[in-house]
Protein backbone atom coordinates (compact mmCIF):
# COMPACT_ATOMS: atom_id res chain seq x y z
CA UNK A 1 0.00 0.00 0.00
CA UNK A 2 1.53 3.85 -0.41
CA UNK A 3 2.43 5.90 1.79
CA UNK A 4 2.72 9.33 2.38
CA UNK A 5 3.25 11.78 5.12
CA UNK A 6 1.82 14.83 6.73
CA UNK A 7 2.40 17.90 8.96
CA UNK A 8 -0.85 17.79 10.42
CA UNK A 9 -3.23 15.62 11.12
CA UNK A 10 -6.42 16.89 13.44
CA UNK A 11 -8.29 19.40 12.74
CA UNK A 12 -11.68 20.82 13.41
CA UNK A 13 -13.88 20.77 10.40
CA UNK A 14 -15.95 23.20 8.68
CA UNK A 15 -19.10 21.20 10.46
CA UNK A 16 -17.52 22.21 13.61
CA UNK A 17 -16.48 18.88 14.89
CA UNK A 18 -12.71 17.36 15.34
CA UNK A 19 -11.71 14.97 13.29
CA UNK A 20 -8.64 12.88 11.36
CA UNK A 21 -8.28 11.66 8.47
CA UNK A 22 -5.19 8.88 8.17
CA UNK A 23 -5.89 8.12 4.69
CA UNK A 24 -5.22 9.87 1.35
CA UNK A 25 -7.99 9.08 -1.45
CA UNK A 26 -10.56 5.84 -0.71
CA UNK A 27 -10.89 2.40 -2.62
CA UNK A 28 -14.60 2.39 -2.28
CA UNK A 29 -14.84 5.20 -5.21
CA UNK A 30 -18.09 6.43 -4.83
CA UNK A 31 -19.65 7.92 -7.77
CA UNK A 32 -22.38 10.36 -6.24
CA UNK A 33 -20.05 11.99 -6.77
CA UNK A 34 -17.32 11.34 -3.64
CA UNK A 35 -17.19 15.17 -2.22
CA UNK A 36 -13.58 14.58 -0.91
CA UNK A 37 -12.79 13.23 -4.25
CA UNK A 38 -13.73 16.88 -5.61
CA UNK A 39 -11.93 18.65 -3.16
CA UNK A 40 -8.93 16.54 -3.54
CA UNK A 41 -8.85 16.94 -7.07
CA UNK A 42 -9.63 20.42 -7.18
CA UNK A 43 -6.66 21.51 -4.84
CA UNK A 44 -4.83 19.04 -6.97
CA UNK A 45 -3.59 16.26 -4.20
CA UNK A 46 -4.97 13.75 -6.49
CA UNK A 47 -5.17 13.66 -10.52
CA UNK A 48 -7.50 11.53 -11.58
CA UNK A 49 -10.45 9.00 -10.22
CA UNK A 50 -8.27 5.85 -10.35
CA UNK A 51 -5.58 7.66 -8.32
CA UNK A 52 -7.79 8.51 -5.97
CA UNK A 53 -9.06 4.82 -5.63
CA UNK A 54 -5.40 3.94 -5.03
CA UNK A 55 -5.53 4.85 -1.37
CA UNK A 56 -2.12 6.09 0.79
CA UNK A 57 -1.53 5.28 4.33
CA UNK A 58 -0.12 8.85 6.23
CA UNK A 59 2.82 6.94 7.94
CA UNK A 60 3.46 9.60 10.14
CA UNK A 61 0.02 9.42 11.92
CA UNK A 62 0.28 8.58 14.78
CA UNK A 63 3.82 10.20 15.96
CA UNK A 64 1.84 13.05 14.67
CA UNK A 65 -1.90 12.73 16.75
CA UNK A 66 -0.15 11.62 20.05
CA UNK A 67 1.83 15.77 20.04
CA UNK A 68 -1.21 16.87 18.63
CA UNK A 69 -3.04 15.52 21.60
CA UNK A 70 -0.58 16.36 24.32
CA UNK A 71 -0.53 19.86 23.08
CA UNK A 72 -3.78 20.73 22.74
CA UNK A 73 -5.16 23.05 25.99
CA UNK A 74 -8.74 22.13 25.79
CA UNK A 75 -9.30 18.35 24.35
CA UNK A 76 -13.22 17.86 22.67
CA UNK A 77 -15.26 15.32 23.79
CA UNK A 78 -15.35 13.74 20.80
CA UNK A 79 -13.18 13.06 17.23
CA UNK A 80 -14.17 11.94 14.18
CA UNK A 81 -12.94 9.13 11.92
CA UNK A 82 -13.24 10.51 9.19
CA UNK A 83 -14.48 12.73 6.45
CA UNK A 84 -12.14 12.54 3.82
CA UNK A 85 -11.70 8.79 3.43
CA UNK A 86 -12.82 5.36 5.10
CA UNK A 87 -11.46 4.61 8.41
CA UNK A 88 -12.39 0.88 7.71
CA UNK A 89 -11.71 0.65 4.39
CA UNK A 90 -12.94 -2.46 2.83
CA UNK A 91 -9.76 -5.07 1.96
CA UNK A 92 -7.24 -2.66 3.29
CA UNK A 93 -6.29 -4.16 6.64
CA UNK A 94 -3.59 -2.05 6.95
CA UNK A 95 -5.98 1.05 7.10
CA UNK A 96 -8.00 -0.70 9.82
CA UNK A 97 -5.14 -2.00 12.02
CA UNK A 98 -3.85 2.00 11.93
CA UNK A 99 -7.78 3.14 12.30
CA UNK A 100 -8.17 0.88 15.83
CA UNK A 101 -4.01 2.33 17.08
CA UNK A 102 -5.27 5.65 16.20
CA UNK A 103 -8.62 5.04 18.22
CA UNK A 104 -6.71 3.46 21.41
CA UNK A 105 -4.85 6.83 21.69
CA UNK A 106 -7.64 8.46 21.48
CA UNK A 107 -9.80 6.78 24.18
CA UNK A 108 -6.65 6.81 26.58
CA UNK A 109 -6.66 10.59 26.17
CA UNK A 110 -9.99 10.53 27.42
CA UNK A 111 -12.10 11.49 23.92
CA UNK A 112 -14.63 9.67 22.68
CA UNK A 113 -14.38 8.48 18.77
CA UNK A 114 -17.39 8.31 16.36
CA UNK A 115 -16.25 5.99 12.78
CA UNK A 116 -18.65 6.28 9.96
CA UNK A 117 -17.67 3.81 7.51
CA UNK A 118 -18.83 1.79 3.92
CA UNK A 119 -16.47 -0.64 5.20
CA UNK A 120 -16.27 -3.72 7.77
CA UNK A 121 -16.71 -2.61 11.30
CA UNK A 122 -13.94 -5.14 13.26
CA UNK A 123 -14.92 -6.55 16.31
CA UNK A 124 -12.51 -5.67 17.73
CA UNK A 125 -13.53 -2.15 18.64
CA UNK A 126 -16.36 -4.15 21.13
CA UNK A 127 -13.02 -4.26 23.56
CA UNK A 128 -13.93 -2.43 26.30
CA UNK A 129 -10.37 -2.46 28.14
CA UNK A 130 -8.36 -1.98 24.56
CA UNK A 131 -11.40 1.27 23.95
CA UNK A 132 -12.56 2.38 27.20
CA UNK A 133 -13.64 5.31 25.16
CA UNK A 134 -17.81 4.91 24.79
CA UNK A 135 -17.12 5.21 21.33
CA UNK A 136 -19.95 5.19 18.47
CA UNK A 137 -19.51 3.67 15.46
CA UNK A 138 -21.52 4.10 12.38
CA UNK A 139 -22.19 2.95 8.91
CA UNK A 140 -23.28 4.85 5.70
CA UNK A 141 -26.18 2.92 4.52
CA UNK A 142 -28.36 3.89 1.30
CA UNK A 143 -29.88 0.87 -0.10
CA UNK A 144 -29.93 -3.04 0.13
CA UNK A 145 -29.78 -3.33 -3.28
CA UNK A 146 -26.48 -4.84 -4.47
CA UNK A 147 -26.59 -3.74 -8.01
CA UNK A 148 -27.13 -0.36 -6.46
CA UNK A 149 -24.06 -0.65 -4.75
CA UNK A 150 -21.78 -2.03 -7.51
CA UNK A 151 -22.87 0.94 -9.54
CA UNK A 152 -22.85 3.87 -7.22
CA UNK A 153 -20.23 1.85 -4.66
CA UNK A 154 -18.13 -0.22 -6.53
CA UNK A 155 -15.09 -0.82 -4.01
CA UNK A 156 -17.53 -0.32 -0.99
CA UNK A 157 -18.36 -3.14 1.42
CA UNK A 158 -21.49 -6.04 0.19
CA UNK A 159 -24.43 -4.53 2.30
CA UNK A 160 -25.31 -7.72 3.91
CA UNK A 161 -21.59 -8.02 5.70
CA UNK A 162 -21.89 -3.71 6.74
CA UNK A 163 -24.87 -4.29 8.19
CA UNK A 164 -23.70 -7.39 10.35
CA UNK A 165 -20.38 -6.39 11.36
CA UNK A 166 -22.41 -3.37 13.10
CA UNK A 167 -25.05 -5.42 14.51
CA UNK A 168 -22.18 -7.49 15.61
CA UNK A 169 -21.18 -4.77 17.76
CA UNK A 170 -24.13 -3.87 18.86
CA UNK A 171 -24.67 -7.37 20.72
CA UNK A 172 -21.74 -6.44 22.72
CA UNK A 173 -23.05 -3.15 23.63
CA UNK A 174 -21.63 -1.07 21.57
CA UNK A 175 -23.21 2.34 20.24
CA UNK A 176 -24.32 2.34 17.01
CA UNK A 177 -25.64 4.90 14.19
CA UNK A 178 -26.44 3.91 10.63
CA UNK A 179 -26.54 7.33 8.55
CA UNK A 180 -28.85 6.90 5.70
CA UNK A 181 -27.67 9.66 3.54
CA UNK A 182 -27.36 10.45 0.24
CA UNK A 183 -30.97 8.69 0.01
CA UNK A 184 -31.73 8.16 -3.47
CA UNK A 185 -35.26 8.89 -5.62
CA UNK A 186 -37.20 6.81 -7.08
CA UNK A 187 -35.41 7.91 -10.50
CA UNK A 188 -32.38 6.92 -9.54
CA UNK A 189 -33.72 3.41 -7.60
CA UNK A 190 -36.82 2.19 -6.61
CA UNK A 191 -37.04 0.85 -3.09
CA UNK A 192 -38.81 0.92 0.38
CA UNK A 193 -37.12 2.78 2.95
CA UNK A 194 -39.14 1.18 5.12
CA UNK A 195 -37.19 -2.31 4.64
CA UNK A 196 -34.06 -0.34 4.95
CA UNK A 197 -34.95 0.89 8.26
CA UNK A 198 -35.95 -2.93 9.39
CA UNK A 199 -32.76 -3.92 8.27
CA UNK A 200 -31.12 -1.80 11.05
CA UNK A 201 -33.83 -1.74 13.79
CA UNK A 202 -31.19 -2.28 15.95
CA UNK A 203 -29.22 0.56 15.51
CA UNK A 204 -29.11 3.45 18.36
CA UNK A 205 -29.70 6.71 15.76
CA UNK A 206 -30.41 6.52 12.81
CA UNK A 207 -29.91 9.69 10.23
CA UNK A 208 -31.45 10.28 6.88
CA UNK A 209 -30.35 13.02 4.64
CA UNK A 210 -30.93 13.33 0.74
CA UNK A 211 -29.07 13.12 -2.48
CA UNK A 212 -27.40 16.49 -2.58
CA UNK A 213 -24.46 15.86 -4.48
CA UNK A 214 -25.37 16.13 -8.22
CA UNK A 215 -28.79 17.09 -9.75
CA UNK A 216 -30.27 13.46 -10.49
CA UNK A 217 -32.89 13.82 -7.43
CA UNK A 218 -33.70 17.33 -8.66
CA UNK A 219 -35.24 15.81 -12.02
CA UNK A 220 -37.46 13.30 -9.86
CA UNK A 221 -40.93 15.28 -10.41
CA UNK A 222 -41.92 16.07 -6.84
CA UNK A 223 -38.62 15.49 -4.81
CA UNK A 224 -39.14 17.77 -2.19
CA UNK A 225 -42.61 16.26 -1.46
CA UNK A 226 -40.72 12.65 -1.96
CA UNK A 227 -38.35 13.63 0.78
CA UNK A 228 -40.89 14.54 3.41
CA UNK A 229 -42.71 11.59 2.72
CA UNK A 230 -39.23 9.87 3.53
CA UNK A 231 -38.60 11.74 6.69
CA UNK A 232 -42.30 11.30 7.89
CA UNK A 233 -41.36 7.05 7.22
CA UNK A 234 -38.11 7.51 9.12
CA UNK A 235 -39.98 9.62 12.25
CA UNK A 236 -43.22 6.79 12.26
CA UNK A 237 -40.73 3.92 12.62
CA UNK A 238 -38.15 5.67 15.48
CA UNK A 239 -41.35 6.60 17.58
CA UNK A 240 -42.85 3.04 17.14
CA UNK A 241 -39.22 2.22 18.69
CA UNK A 242 -39.88 4.35 21.50
CA UNK A 243 -43.66 2.61 22.17
CA UNK A 244 -43.46 0.02 24.75
S1 LIG B 1 -16.61 5.87 1.22
FE1 LIG B 1 -16.70 8.05 1.62
S2 LIG B 1 -14.59 8.78 1.25
FE2 LIG B 1 -14.77 6.77 0.32
S3 LIG B 1 -15.25 7.20 -1.83
FE3 LIG B 1 -17.18 6.84 -0.70
S4 LIG B 1 -17.88 8.87 -0.09
FE4 LIG B 1 -15.71 9.06 -0.67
Amino acid sequence: MDQITRKSLLYKSNLGFWCINHVQGCSHGCRYPCYAWMMAHSRGRVETYSDWCRPALVSNSEELLSNELRRMRVRPETIHLCLTTDPFMYSYPEVTALTLRLTEMINSFGIRCSTLTKGIMPVELADPERFPGNNIHGISLVSLDEEFRKKWEPGAAPYHDRIGALRELHEYGCRTLVHIEPYPTPNIITQSLRKLLESVDFADEIWLGGWNYNDLAKKYPGYKEFYEEQSAILNRFLAARKTP
